[in-house]
């Protein structure tokens, strides 16, 4: 039986933007994905709490995904109601799933960051790690997370199909310079329309997310 790949992309997503959707598609895309799973935290230990509820957030995502082919959202974070630690998400889905291959995909934004999170090493007992690029970050200029880079990168993303954890691969897709800050920020301007599936944006507009009156 060929054991099946899940790309785990987890965030705050307050809310989805174009940006997330432009990555899972370029990631199906360009790996042999059979899944993105979407999973928004109910909360982070690292940031501020949202703006939209945990249940808009999901709402929002469910709207962003529908009718589209392989991707799915996972509400597990959200009832636990707790903060959300990816490692704790990663155990469960493999109690759950134990034959398939958990990918892991974060932005290099958040892999800078990497070693503030709860647990960092253990995750990559469980998963892979993509990295997508950013907007102005360069994941090689990042000093705190050279080390780990350079002991599990592989640059070859063939070799990740050969085992179901442990390795770090860059994919590098076009940078699309969309943020939920700035969308939060600037909902009120009619170009921010642009940066959201249109679902979200009646979503955002209906229920006077982020400042709309
Ligand atoms: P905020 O501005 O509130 O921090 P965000 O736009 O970064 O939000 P998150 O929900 O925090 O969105 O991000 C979830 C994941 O998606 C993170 O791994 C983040 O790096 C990645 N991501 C979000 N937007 C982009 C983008 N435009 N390009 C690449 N990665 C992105």
């Amino acid at each position: 039986m060929t054991k099946k790949i899940i790309g785990l992309f987890g965030g705050t997503f307050d809310p989805v933007h174009l940006g997330h959707m432009y990555i899972a598609e370029k990631l199906l895309e360009e790996l042999p994905l059979d899944e993105v799973r979407f999973i928004p935290c109910h909360q982070s230990n690292l940031r501020d709490p949202s703006i939209a509820s945990p249940q808009q957030r999901l709402d929002m995502l469910q709207l962003a995904i529908a009718g589209k082919h392989k991707f799915t959202v996972d509400d597990w974070e959200i009832k636990q109601e707790n903060i959300s630690y990816t490692i704790d998400t990663i155990k469960h889905l493999k109690e759950k799933m134990p034959t398939a291959s958990l990918w892991l995909i974060i932005g290099a934004d958040v892999f800078v960051k990497f070693k503030q999170w709860h647990r960092y090493r253990d995750i990559l007992n469980y998963a892979h790690l993509i990295i997508v690029n950013r907007s102005g970050y360069l994941i090689r200029d990042y000093v705190s997370t050279h080390d780990i880079l350079i002991q599990k990168q592989t640059l070859d993303p063939e070799l990740l199909e050969q085992s179901d954890h442990g390795s770090i691969f860059c994919q590098d897709v076009e940078p699309v310079d969309i943020s939920a800050t700035e969308i939060r920020r600037d909902i009120t301007n009619n170009a921010v329309a642009e940066k959201l599936p249109a679902s979200v944006y009646d979503y955002i507009q209906s229920n006077k997310l982020y400042g709309i009156t």
